[in-house]
């Protein structure tokens, strides 16, 4: 099942965006049908379940953070992790970068931007981002790596919505582009769609779905 639901799924995704399979709240058994059908980047929001998961799980997967992370936990982490998808503060990107330090790593990170109606959502404004890129603070960060920008749409039907907030994340992405990362070549993903808006994601430029309840079933 798992596995037919993957290969539905990367028909319809092309060769150049990349599929995070959104393993949250499954156990390691059911993940690994996942693994064992060739998929090695996974997604998971909290950082218990995360390094759980981790330390149980084969060592050649990227593991993904795409939900909030408070500071106080990004050591648990910061030995491992792939890709955090979610910072939405200079004080939690300090705390990656000092942490990223003491393991000799640079960490790759996405500024999550706040695209959706509802307010309850994390994220950044384009104006809390520029102030962040081009803080002092910021520049002199030499174990992070920003690599791109993540978004959430509204929980809508309405795909125009959908649409035109994945746009608005698409725009922040060239503006942020061209202002701060012209001559680096890492900054260039864009990290939108899920399962009920991935297609949509992908025509307006993803190149990073987060795909859950598609591939493992709801939760
Ligand atoms: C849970 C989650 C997903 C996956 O959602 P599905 O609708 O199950 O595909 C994607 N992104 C984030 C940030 C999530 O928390």
């Amino acid at each position: 099942m798992i596995r037919e639901n993957l290969d539905t799924i990367r028909q319809t995704i092309p060769t150049n965006v990349t599929l995070i399979a959104v393993s949250k709240t499954k156990p390691v058994e059911v993940v690994m049908e996942a693994y064992d059908a060739g998929q090695r980047i996974f997604g998971e929001n909290k950082v218990q379940e995360m390094t759980d998961k981790h330390e149980k799980m084969p060592k050649d997967i990227q593991w993904h953070l795409i939900g909030h992370l408070q500071s106080n936990k990004v050591k648990y982490i910061a030995p491992f992790v792939s890709l955090i998808h979610s910072v939405d503060s200079i004080k939690l990107l300090a705390e990656i970068n000092k942490e990223a330090k003491k393991n000799n790593r640079i960490i790759n990170c996405l500024l999550q931007f706040h695209i959706a109606q509802e307010e309850t959502k994390f994220g950044l404004s384009i104006e809390e981002a520029t102030d962040i890129l081009k803080s002092k603070e910021f520049v002199e960060m030499e174990n992070v790596s920003v690599v791109g920008i993540m978004g959430m749409a509204s929980f809508t039907d309405d795909q125009e919505v959908v649409r035109q907030e994945f746009r608005t994340l698409e725009h922040y992405f060239q503006i942020l582009k061209s202002h701060f990362f012209k001559f680096n070549d890492h900054f260039k993903e864009i990290s939108m769609g899920m399962s009920g808006d991935y297609l949509i994601a992908i025509e307006e430029g993803s190149t990073m779905v987060r795909v859950g309840s598609s591939i493992f079933g709801s939760r």
